[in-house]
């Protein structure tokens, strides 16, 4: 494991599903329209099904063993010494799909325009000048949270694997959940 691992944390209880994490990801990298790094999900009815709604931020995981990476014929993935981030070289990549076929959480994307994958790279570039990811930045409750290292994260409360997140500890995702608030009153 690398000495740090950077992650994500999503407070569902804090989030009202505006996508303004989603379109700050657009904005910050002009994503091609139908293109997402990051997207906002409506917990599923069957899963959660009260009245108030409940939603998952969700890009890519920055996985301890990430499965794009061990995929990629021409080694257009590496994972970061330093914060465990994982990028995508896009000049590298010849656009097999391989990664996008091997994720479980759908993060690696395809851009018809570049005929190549592209996927959250957690805005490694802001974090080297000290920044937050755009996505961070761009949520207005706090709903979204850049983790630094997840061995020093307080894990009370949270989990890993909220209902309808698919469960793969293979691949040890760094992403925590605060789960949503149990309302008094059911759908139907
Ligand atoms: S979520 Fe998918 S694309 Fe992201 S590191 Fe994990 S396996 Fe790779
Ligand atoms: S910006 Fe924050 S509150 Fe809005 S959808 Fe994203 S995580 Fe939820």
């Amino acid at each position: 494991m690398s000495k740090k691992q950077a992650g994500f944390y999503i407070d569902a209880q804090r989030c009202i599903g505006c996508y303004s994490c989603a379109m700050a990801c657009k904005n910050q990298y002009h994503q091609e329209p139908g293109v997402h790094w990051r997207y906002v999900y409506p917990l599923k009815e069957e899963i959660y099904p009260h009245r108030e709604r409940a939603w998952m931020s969700l890009a890519c995981n920055h996985c301890e063993h990430p499965t794009c990476l061990e995929v990629c014929p021409v080694e257009a993935y590496y994972k970061r010494e330093k914060d465990g981030v994982v990028v995508h070289e896009q000049e590298k990549c010849i656009g097999c799909q391989n990664c996008i076929r091997s994720c479980p959480y759908g993060a690696p994307r395809f851009n018809p325009a570049r005929h190549q994958a592209e996927k959250c790279s957690m805005c490694y570039q802001r974090l080297d000048a000290g920044l937050k990811p755009a996505c961070v930045q761009g949520c207005p409750t706090y709903a979204l949270q850049f983790i630094e290292d997840m061995a020093s994260f307080d894990q009370s409360g949270k989990v890993q694997y909220l209902a309808g997140f698919p469960r793969f500890p293979e691949l040890n995702p760094s992403v925590r959940f605060r789960p949503p608030r149990e309302p008094r009153e059911v759908r139907r």
